[in-house]
């Protein structure tokens, strides 16, 4: 997504070896415009693949799947990180090791909001390693719903998450997709939508 990688081209910082830092339009301050063209470009490449559900976790995947959510015309629900002590029954849980934050954490969703008739998306801002994803997958398929594919907005190809989810035969469709970092300097190949 052209827009998208200007951006990033524009505002994003390198972090050391591997980190990018988005956080003046995605990860803290959020352009809503961008996020809403994030959307639509998600919602074009799924239109017809009859998605039912959008899920992601939070914080940082919630601006750009309420936009994808809203232009596909399903609900969105993302994966609390932490117990909260309204959720009192039918919880999915996975555990999952923040590539940020290097801590593992349990993610819930309640299961009232997934049934097995439901076709997901799963929408994150970043995928590395693909820890996050593979957490989500877990809890929607305990739910009995059926994952169809991981959209990411940013995804840093040099890192694992790709392989292990193509791996696993999951079907990934990023926005941008980063080759490496070279200097600092962002190298983008080919993205997927
Ligand atoms: P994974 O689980 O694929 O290893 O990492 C994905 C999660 O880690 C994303 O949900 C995102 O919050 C965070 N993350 C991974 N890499 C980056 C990065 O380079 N920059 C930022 N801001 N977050 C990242």
């Amino acid at each position: 997504m052209k827009l998208l990688e200007e951006r990033i081209l524009k505002d994003g910082h390198v972090l050391g070896e591997n980190i990018l830092k988005v956080d003046s339009f995605l990860t803290h301050q959020v352009d809503a415009n961008l996020m809403r063209e994030i959307g639509k470009a998600f919602a074009t490449y799924f239109k017809s693949t009859g998605i039912t559900k959008v899920v992601t976790i939070e914080a940082s995947g919630i601006a750009p799947a309420i936009y994808t959510a809203e232009a596909l015309g399903v609900p969105m629900i993302f994966a609390k990180k932490s117990k909260n002590i309204t959720m009192t029954e039918g919880i999915l849980t996975a555990e999952v090791y923040s590539f940020t934050k290097q801590v593992t954490s349990t993610i819930s969703i309640a299961g009232k909001f997934l049934n097995r008739q439901d076709k997901v998306l799963i929408i994150d801002d970043f995928l590395a390693n693909g820890q996050a994803a593979k957490g989500l997958i877990e809890i929607i398929e305990q739910s009995g719903a059926s994952v169809e594919a991981i959209g990411i907005v940013i995804e840093k190809s040099f890192q694992e998450g790709r392989k292990l989810l193509e791996e696993d035969k999951r079907k990934v469709v990023s926005l941008a997709r980063i080759q490496k970092f070279e200097n600092r300097k962002i190298v983008f190949m080919e993205a997927d939508a």
